[in-house]
């Protein structure tokens, strides 16, 4: 199941959101601490929103280009399908 994304290193590029078959995240909006025009710019960060769907397939984990997210039980030694 998914346990955690680290959000302090997400770019919100929203591909967990993408290639999750059970739809447990969503992208949210947030405002950011940059400024532009006076404005909070804002960017969208997933949320884990229904972890009880998770049927941990390990997309998420395998496919976030940063590496941020958390799926247990953790297989890190098992062949990557690139
Ligand atoms: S492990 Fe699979 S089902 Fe669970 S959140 Fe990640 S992509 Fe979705
Ligand atoms: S795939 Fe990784 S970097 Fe992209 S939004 Fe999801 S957690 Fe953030």
């Amino acid at each position: 199941m998914i346990e955690a994304i680290d959000l302090d290193k997400c770019t919100g590029c929203g591909i967990c959101d993408d290639v999750c078959p059970a739809d447990v995240i969503y992208m949210e909006p947030v405002e950011t601490p940059d400024v532009v025009d006076g404005m909070h710019r804002a960017k969208s960060l997933p949320v884990i929103k229904y972890q009880q769907h998770c049927v941990t397939c390990f997309n998420c984990e395998l496919f976030c280009p940063e590496g941020i997210v958390d799926v247990h039980p953790s297989v890190k030694n098992r062949p990557r399908p690139w």
